[in-house]
C-alpha cells in the first residue's frame, strides 16, 4: 500500500488515510436495491473532529452516494468522538450531569448519548464470550428514587472478578417501611427470582464451558436454581450469619485476616456502589428509571471487554 507522504506525518493522519484507502462497500446500504458489485467512487470528506479523510460511493443501480460510515451506529453523530468518553466517564463514579459538565455537552445530549449507548450494548451482547472455573452470584439491594421504593440487582461475578450479567428487579419495602411504601406507592411486585433466573439463562450463552463450581450465600430456592442451569457443576452454599459470627469474634481478637470464600462477589459489590454513581448509599444520585439502571449496569459489563467502540 503506497502512502501519501503527508499522511505519514501523524499517526492520526495515517489512521485517517489508511481508512480512506482501507474500505471496500460489499453491500449497497439501501434497503430496496440489490446490487453487491457495481460502485464508483465519488469524492470524499473530511470529519474535522476525528481528523478522518473518508471516501465516498455510489451505488451505479440506485444513485445513492454512501460511505463507511453510513452503516456504522454512530452515523449522523456530530461528536462521535465523546461516545466511548461518556461510556468511559459513567463507569467511573460520574453522574450523567457530571459527565455533561466534563464533556461540555448540554445535559439533553448528554442524556441521549447515554440512551444510544444500548445501541452498541446490543451490537456487543451475542460476542461477550467467557471461560471460567469458578462463579459467585449474589443480590444487591438498591433504591429507586425513595427507599420506599427498593429495587434488587441480581449479580453474578466470576473467579477473575469480571462482572457477567446483572439484573435490575422490584422489589417490596421491608420493615418498617413496608407500610408506608404501601401506602404512598401502591403494592410493589416482586420480580427478583424471575431476574435471577434470567441472568443465569443469559449467563448460559456467554459461558464457553459450564462452570466447575458455583457459589453463594444460603437463600432459599438458590439451589433450585442452580440445578435448573448448571445440574453437572459443584455448588457451595456459604452461611452468613455464621460468617458474621465468626468476623464479630475475630473483631475481638484484633485478627482481620481471615478468609472470606465470598470475597469476589462481596468485593465486586462495593466496587459497583463505588464505580456506579447512582448505587453509592447516602446519596441524592439515585436511579429514576429501573430501565437506565440496567442500561448503566449493561455498560459496566461491557467496559469489562472492550477497549473501544
Ligand atoms: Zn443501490
Amino acid at each position: 500500500m503506497i502512502l501519501h507522504r503527508g499522511a505519514l506525518r501523524s499517526g492520526i493522519e495515517l489512521a485517517g488515510a489508511l481508512s480512506l484507502m482501507s474500505f471496500c462497500p460489499q453491500k449497497c446500504p439501501n434497503p430496496d436495491c440489490h446490487s453487491s458489485t457495481a460502485f464508483i467512487r465519488k469524492g470524499h470528506f473530511r470529519i474535522r473532529r476525528i481528523h478522518l479523510k473518508i471516501r465516498k460511493f455510489q451505488c451505479k443501480s440506485c444513485k445513492r452516494i454512501f460511505s463507511s460510515r453510513t452503516t456504522k451506529p454512530d452515523y449522523r453523530h456530530k461528536k462521535m468522538d465523546l461516545n466511548f468518553k461518556l461510556a468511559k466517564l459513567i463507569v467511573e463514579g460520574n453522574s450523567l450531569r457530571s459527565c455533561s459538565r466534563i464533556l461540555q455537552l448540554s445535559y439533553s445530549n448528554t442524556y441521549r448519548k447515554f440512551l444510544w449507548l444500548k445501541k452498541i450494548v446490543e451490537l456487543h451482547k451475542d460476542k461477550l464470550k467467557c471461560r471460567t472455573h469458578k462463579i459467585q452470584f449474589d443480590e444487591l439491594e438498591t433504591i429507586h428514587h425513595t427507599k420506599c421504593k427498593p429495587l434488587s440487582v441480581a449479580l453474578i461475578v466470576s473467579e477473575e472478578y469480571l462482572l457477567l450479567e446483572a439484573q435490575v428487579a422490584e422489589m417490596p419495602a421491608k420493615g418498617r417501611l413496608a407500610e408506608v411504601s404501601r401506602r404512598k406507592y401502591g403494592v410493589r411486585q416482586d420480580h427478583r427470582k424471575e431476574k435471577l433466573r434470567e441472568s443465569f439463562k443469559n449467563l448460559t450463552k456467554k459461558l464457553v464451558s459450564p462452570p466447575e463450581v458455583i457459589e453463594s450465600d444460603q437463600r432459599p430456592g438458590y439451589r433450585q436454581l442452580v440445578k435448573e442451569h448448571f445440574p453437572q457443576s459443584q455448588y457451595l452454599q456459604y452461611n452468613r450469619s455464621e460468617k458474621e459470627r465468626l468476623q464479630a469474634r475475630l473483631h475481638e481478637k484484633q485478627n482481620k485476616k481471615k478468609f472470606d470464600p465470598l470475597f469476589p462477589i462481596n468485593h465486586k459489590c462495593a466496587l459497583l456502589r463505588s464505580h456506579i454513581k447512582r448505587l453509592t448509599r447516602r446519596s441524592w444520585c439515585t436511579t429514576k428509571k429501573p430501565e437506565n439502571l440496567q442500561l448503566h449496569l449493561d455498560i459496566f459489563i461491557l467496559m469489562q471487554f472492550v477497549k473501544s467502540f
